[in-house]
């Protein structure tokens, strides 16, 4: 038996019998809200539960029992009955792209969908229902509704001929385009292919299809619509309220300009930053010395706020498997190429040299077993190189696709955190037993049985934070915590599974580690911020089965009610 769900019962039982000890507060104090009736975890080191949480203020009061916490109500303390179902610290999503994922929301979601007719359906609707937007866009759509996965145009036209229309892969490296868009953009069976990218074409006719891959999506941008400076805001805007309605109340931003933190620091004055965000700035081998001190000065500026912070800076060491452009050891099962980093181990040994210098974080996107060996070679390198900073090393990889055996130890060893994208797992192998698509296929059965090791990293002392990469995937933890519970796919992947109360502590203790701040948030413990998720069901007794299992029920953001699920009657 798993020692932490016997001490939780104990707990329980202690709890039920009027024996737990009940920690009172010094002085009398008054909450401003009190949930009671819930399965709470701390998420503390121990696992610690409890029956309710009071807050005042923005701080958590106390956690105890529902008698504990009652006796601190007053006339104007507002009371959120849990039903039992669990409650949590407010989930934390350690890798997203929090402005872009918002601008999607004003787009046509393909995430999930299986058949053509599906995706036609939906795209069709969305025009009939935006008739005065100039151009249609989408995202999320997956290959296995597509022949051979390559969408073509006359599928698109066939549901939107009036005016433009472009549709993002789920993996945000193609894009699929009408005969509208291909023409305003002057894309004809002359175009030439640029440099990294490929404008897909009939072998019979020499049109193009309407399959753009890579660079060649940048064939676009002439006559796409940008997004203006108003549009991004309320992307946001619009982002923050997607995220409450999922619990989440604290965003990792994987890759931000100094265009996108001045947006931030607007919100915030605002008030409309109703979520923490912390920033990795975009850096790549070009970046400088003058650029990490003009880094240095944004956190300056942005000091040590509660809400909005930096102090991290976010590194592509590769590509992504789906379009072989991961930097394996060894070629793909179906190409000669291993794909290649994005930079030499020098050039990577440098930057994170000088990054770690100044005793910043480190986020590499290190996805094929060759550039998640050369960044923990650099990880390595750069603490033997440098003096350790003040508030210690908490380099990351981000994504960690398909790790060599050899690697998976060293997390642990260099105390390297493994930032996890769960979903990324559903949407490469479709959950099934019988996995199609181009990233099992372009790695071959023996590496993908290795694929997304966790467990691994995990019980060879790594720590593990959670994230989506939305709008890559959805914004969801609590469809995160079905995966990483239940973790289906080949045989050896299911070994990857996770226990609930580890699912939970990589979307919550774990991830305020990563960026510096389990001093203020991620457990429910008295004096922590009160950022707290209360799920419609107790997800230790009814785990999740299927996706859409775990229901948020109420999100509190800095000791306010921020959501409550619209519910007919309970
Ligand atoms: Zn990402």
């Amino acid at each position: 038996m798993n020692w932490r769900l016997s001490a939780a019962s104990l707990a329980l039982m202690a709890a039920a019998c009027g024996t737990a000890p009940a920690p009172r507060p010094a002085a009398a104090q008054t909450a401003d809200l009190v949930i009671v009736n819930g399965r709470v975890f701390t998420a503390d080191e121990r696992g610690t539960t409890a029956q309710a949480v009071a807050t005042a203020g923005n701080k958590i009061l106390l956690v105890g029992t529902n008698d504990a916490v009652s006796a601190l109500r007053g006339p104007q303390t507002r009371v959120v009955d849990a039903h039992g179902g669990t409650v949590a610290p407010g989930f934390n999503d350690s890798h997203v792209h929090f402005i872009g994922g918002g601008m999607t929301l004003g787009q046509v979601d393909l995430a999930g969908l299986t058949t053509l007719a599906q995706v036609q359906d939906k795209i069709r609707a969305f025009a009939a229902a935006h008739a005065d937007t100039a151009w249609v866009e989408g995202r999320g759509w997956l290959y296995s509704p597509f022949p051979g996965g390559t969408p073509t145009r006359e599928q698109l036209d066939a549901v939107v001929s009036d005016r433009p229309a472009v549709m993002t892969c789920y993996d945000g490296h193609s894009v699929w385009v009408n005969s509208k868009a291909l023409a305003l953009a002057g894309i004809t069976k002359d175009a030439a292919n640029p440099t990294n990218g490929l404008v897909v074409k009939d072998p019979g006719t020499g049109e193009p299809t309407g399959h753009l891959k890579e660079s060649a999506m940048a064939l676009l941008n002439r006559v796409r619509p940008k997004p203006t400076d108003a549009d991004r805001r309320a992307a946001l805007r619009a982002a923050v309220a997607h995220a409450h309605q999922f619990g989440v109340t604290s965003v990792q931003n994987a890759g931000t300009s100094f265009d996108d933190v001045a947006l931030y620091q607007q919100a915030l004055r605002a008030g409309e930053l109703q979520v923490r965000a912390y920033l990795a700035m975009s850096a790549s081998s070009s970046t400088t010395e003058a650029d990490l001190d003009r880094m240095e000065e944004t956190r300056k500026a942005l000091g040590n706020d509660a809400t909005l912070t930096t102090g991290a800076v976010k590194i592509y060491a590769d590509g992504v498997i789906e379009s072989r452009t991961a930097a394996m050891l060894a070629p793909y099962e179906n190409s000669k190429s291993s794909g290649a980093p994005n930079l030499s181990a020098d050039q990577l040994d440098r930057l994170v040299a000088m990054v770690d210098k100044r005793g910043w974080q480190v986020f590499i996107h290190a996805i094929g077993d060759r550039a998640i060996r050369m960044s923990l070679d650099a990880f390595e390198r750069a603490a033997a190189a440098n003096a350790m900073p003040a508030r210690g090393r908490r380099h990351r990889l981000e994504h960690i696709e398909a790790a060599a055996a050899a690697d998976i130890p060293r997390f642990g060893k260099l105390g390297v955190i493994a930032s996890q994208q769960p979903m990324h797992v559903p949407l490469g192998d479709m959950n099934s037993e019988h996995p199609s698509g181009p990233w099992p296929d372009n790695i071959g059965a023996d590496r993908y049985s290795r694929a997304w090791a966790w467990k691994s990293i995990h019980d060879a002392g790594g720590r593990l934070t959670f994230g989506s990469d939305w709008p890559v995937a959805p914004l969801d933890s609590g469809r995160g915590l079905w995966v990483v519970t239940t973790r289906k796919g080949p045989a050896n992947q299911a070994d990857q599974k996770l226990p609930m109360g580890e699912a939970i502590d990589g979307y919550t203790r774990w991830p305020a580690y990563a960026s510096f701040e389990e001093q203020r948030k991620g457990t429910l413990v008295a004096g922590m911020l009160a950022d707290i998720v209360v799920l419609a069901a107790d997800v230790f007794t009814n785990p999740p089965v299927a996706v859409g299992d775990v229901v948020v029920d109420t999100t509190i953001f800095d000791g306010r009610v921020v959501y409550e699920r619209p519910r007919v009657r309970r």
